[in-house]
């Protein structure tokens, strides 16, 4: 275990606000967890690629450093893969298409850890982490043991789970189980890909992940970003057809429960914040949905960016845009 004392945010958090850390815990295995005291109940972290410490952290912050992956096979077809909650998740696809077990090559690039990629259920291109979950591992701090979460009971939906709700703040994931397939299965449906043969190596489809993904959005090591800053809003069919009398041409995608799920992206872009900053803080001039901090980026101006798109497209279109990413204050309490 290491314990580090008053921490940069800049190092835990890829929107590199200028905010400090009073305590950053890493812990590598059970044996550390068992040890570790949980009196205060601390903040989990991975990479914090989805979470911005908007004030200076009073809360012990953990994270978990194992990353190992243990294969095995449970037919000629399908492998298991254990894998310990520590490891980039990139790097873990990597792994998996130099060793060609199809299922998470569409996830390529996706930042951050694999003991994250449960929370909010990661997704791009048609795949998202339920496609492919065997099962997730979680250590509860009360009773300072590990429990084997099935997907089913993971109640996983659009970029959600229980790890949000009812497990918030009650432990940390160890470990993912992950089922790929030696069988090619390529998804390729999503715009991006489908130019793609059927035919396509996993490797292919690897790279135009890759290829598409730098394209559009920036690479947070050179450009501080948490990616798509809002959620996509889902309203009724109702609701959609009423806003597509008014704004003919609003793009929306039939979910299978009725709902209709409008691109956030679209709802911004249509309200003039291409390339729109406030100071250090913008929207990223090639994709709106991506705020980002130009490097001397202040809390102030964040938030007031964030109202005023908020109250834009609430004035525009009766839509509410509630924030994908994790905004944390000095409690380590979601501030919006
Ligand atoms: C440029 C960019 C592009 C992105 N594109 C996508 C995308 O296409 N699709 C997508 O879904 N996301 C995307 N994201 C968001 C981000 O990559 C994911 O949310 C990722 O899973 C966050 O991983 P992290 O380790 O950085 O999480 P953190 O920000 O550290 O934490 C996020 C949440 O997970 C919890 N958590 C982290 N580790 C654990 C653990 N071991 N146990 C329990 N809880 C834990 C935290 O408490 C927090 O609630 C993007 C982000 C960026 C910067």
């Amino acid at each position: 275990m290491r314990i580090l004392h008053d921490q940069p945010a800049e190092l835990y958090s890829t929107f590199r606000l200028k905010t400090r850390l009073a305590t950053v815990i890493e812990v590598r295995n059970l044996t550390d967890l068992q040890q570790l005291d949980t009196s205060s109940v601390p903040l989990v972290l991975g990479e914090g690629s989805n979470t911005i410490f908007l004030e200076d952290q009073s809360r012990p912050i953990v994270r978990f450093t194992g990353a190992s992956i243990t294969e095995s096979w449970m037919d000629a077809a399908r492998c298991l893969l254990h894998v310990e909650a520590g490891l980039n998740w990139h790097q873990l696809v990597t792994v998996t298409v130099v060793k060609q077990l199809w299922g998470i090559e569409n996830l390529a690039l996706i930042p951050g850890s694999v003991g994250a990629a449960p929370v909010q259920n990661i997704g791009a291109y048609g795949v998202e982490l339920a496609d492919i979950c065997a099962y997730v591992d979680y250590f509860h701090w009360q009773t300072k043991t590990i429990q084997r979460f099935n997907p089913d009971e993971c109640n996983f939906g659009y970029r959600d789970s229980v790890f949000k709700h009812q497990l918030a703040g009650k432990g940390i994931i160890v470990a993912v189980g992950i089922i790929l397939s030696k069988a090619s299965k390529p998804v390729l449906s999503y715009y991006g890909l489908d130019k793609l043969p059927e035919t396509s190596s996993i490797r292919d489809i690897y790279q135009q992940v890759i290829v598409t993904r730098s394209s559009k959005l920036p690479d947070y090591r050179e450009l501080a970003n948490c990616g798509s800053f809002f959620k996509n809003p889902v309203i009724s069919n109702a609701e959609f057809l009423q806003l597509n009398e008014k704004y003919p041409g609003v793009p929306g995608f039939k979910l299978t429960n009725g709902q209709v799920k409008i691109p956030a992206a679209w709802l911004i872009d249509q309200q003039g914040f291409k390339g729109y900053s406030n100071n250090d803080i913008g929207c990223y001039p090639k994709q709106p949905l991506v705020l980002v901090n130009y490097g001397n980026g202040q809390t102030e101006d964040l938030l007031s960016l964030v109202a005023l798109i908020q109250n834009k497209v609430n004035q525009a279109y009766q839509i509410v845009l509630e924030p994908e990413v994790r905004l944390l204050d000095s409690n380590g309490q979601q501030y919006v």
